[in-house]
């Protein structure tokens, strides 16, 4: 038997690494060491049912179980081969047995590229990726292909930035890749996953690691750049301890460091950990800080992929964006376009959360409709209320109402109603929740994390808070709501960097649909 206990930061936090420590003792105990192995993977995604364990090679899938609950397991399951129902997660339940993840409603209409190997391999353990084609399209890509083949396969599958602002990867690259060979060039990771509500960074960190240094080695090779970095924050100790490993594990087998696959490719990774500005997640401010100084924007043009890190040319992709490339080199860039919508391709990875049964995370293709997300694979919204709306892109995105519940989930259609892709946060409200208080949250939260250089952000989002503040005491007014409006639309046309640009976007999409409520507050107070 082969068992998988998850060792995500859900389920880490929920007790996996007690339940890891006693299940080893238990089989102990049992004489089963040699017959049982143990590994410890990354997130499987549904973080609510945490801690998780999978026994193979039945795929029984054991939810919230507790470290009392080991030696029944143990005995029953491993040592006498039967089921522990009550521990099972019910949704694969049936009256013939158990049935696999991958037919329960959560996952059949997802999609896995970029969290294909979380809570499948080992992350800590390179032979576990490269036994799933790991590190096999670098090979390819340095022995069998020109760096401008590279950038075209990039090109044409349609990859576009996850980070949240969807700019095209392959064109990126693109801008990147002249001179090669004559000047000191950079590929940047960023993972400096800030948004309140966004995690699905941190999962591909922890259950994939390698994954992002082959992709980042690939974008090296194409775009003729030596070195590395990327930009993690502290808060995630154990993406930055797996990253470590992976790292180490890749010069030891050659993958990273000198003359790579003996083609004489070099390229090397180094980590940089983020101090917990939300503002260094913007490319420039994060190469500032790579730098050494202190993470504050400068003004674009020049473009990173001109005058970047160090002033050389530079590339900054995120986590998940880079999770695509090795799949896009094996299966090919027609494989890749043929998901997901017109302009936008491929898959998303979104982390659900807020009034939702299936709170976690999810990769589903491109277009699939917010009600599919949230009904299906969500499981619906508790206690049987109603969907009013879905916040996107956290604090720089905007709320998707129930009259978009059909949308088709892709770049240009959130932008068309007002919200953004963003990273990733799908944050769902329900008809309980008062959208001038979602939007007082998210404006608060720039207002802290505003980095203060330019005064339409600093003081234009500490001016909106007050009056969102007076408005949510019933003091408010209606001039103070075509006030919030003006100021809004100024602070986004004037900030310097994306922070100050999109900060404004929850209260103006909560006040596109949701105005009444808003005049509710301050109607009702006079
Ligand atoms: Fe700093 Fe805000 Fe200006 Fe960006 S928009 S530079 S975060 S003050």
């Amino acid at each position: 038997a082969h068992v998988l206990v998850c060792g995500g930061t859900g389920c880490t936090s929920s007790g996996s690494q007690r339940i890891l420590e006693r299940l080893k003792r238990e089989l102990d105990k049992q004489g089963l060491t040699k017959e049982v192995s143990v590994v410890q993977t990354g997130c499987h995604g549904l973080c609510a049912l945490g801690p998780i364990m999978v026994v193979y090679p039945e795929a029984v899938f054991y939810s919230m179980v507790k470290e009392d609950d080991i030696p029944e397991i143990v005995e029953e399951h491993l040592l006498k081969g039967r089921v522990v129902k009550r521990l099972v997660y019910d949704e694969t339940l049936t009256d013939e047995g158990v049935k696999s993840l991958a037919e329960t409603d959560f996952y059949k209409k997802q999609h896995r590229i970029a969290l294909r190997n979380c809570g499948v391999i080992n992350p800590e353990n390179i032979d576990e990726y490269i036994g799933t084609n790991g590190y096999e399209a670098l090979g390819r890509v340095l022995t069998e292909m020109t760096p401008d083949e590279v950038i075209q396969i990039i090109l044409d599958s349609g990859l576009r930035g996850r980070g949240g602002a969807g700019f095209p990867t392959g064109l990126k690259w693109k801008f990147a890749s002249s001179n090669r060979g004559e000047v000191q060039k950079y590929v940047c990771c960023n993972a400096d996953e800030g948004d309140p509500g966004a995690f699905m960074d941190r999962s591909v960190l922890e259950g994939d690691p390698h994954v992002v240094l082959e992709a980042m080695a690939i974008a090296g090779y194409a775009i003729g750049a030596d070195q590395g970095y990327i930009y993690v924050r502290a808060e995630y100790p154990i993406a930055v301890k797996r990253l470590e490993i992976a790292i180490n594990q890749a010069r030891e087998y050659g993958l990273l460091g000198k003359d790579i696959f003996g083609t004489g490719f070099n390229f090397d990774i180094d980590l940089r950990l983020g101090a917990g500005a939300f503002v260094c997640g913007e490319e420039t401010a994060l190469m500032v800080s790579i730098e050494g100084n202190r993470g504050e924007p400068r003004p674009r043009p020049p473009f990173p992929a001109v005058k970047g890190l160090f002033a050389s040319p530079t590339i900054l992709n995120n986590v998940e964006t880079y999770a695509n490339i090795p799949q896009i080199i094996l299966n090919g860039a027609e494989w890749f376009a043929s998901m997901g919508t017109e302009k936008s391709k491929g898959t998303k990875v979104f982390a659900l959360g807020g009034k939702i049964n299936n709170t976690g995370l999810v990769e589903i293709p491109m277009g699939t409709t917010l009600r599919t997300v949230v009904e299906e694979i969500g499981g619906g919204i508790p206690n049987g209320k109603k969907f009013k709306a879905a916040q996107t892109g956290g604090p720089s995105g905007g709320c998707i109402p129930a009259e978009h519940f059909d949308i088709p989930i892709d770049y240009d259609n959130l932008i068309e109603i007002g919200s953004m892709m963003g990273s990733g946060g799908l944050i769902v409200m329900d008809e309980d929740n008062c959208m001038v208080d979602i939007a007082k949250f998210f404006l608060e939260f720039t207002v802290d994390e505003s980095c203060g250089k330019c005064t339409p952000c600093r003081v234009g989002t500490k001016r909106m808070y007050e009056i969102l503040d007076k408005i949510t005491k019933g003091q408010g007014t209606l001039e103070d709501l075509d006030r919030l409006e003006e100021l809004a639309y100024y602070i986004k046309d004037n900030s310097l960097c994306g922070l100050g640009q999109t900060a404004p976007n929850p209260v103006l999409s909560t006040l596109r649909y949701f105005r009444d409520e808003y005049v509710a507050h301050v109607v009702d107070k006079h």
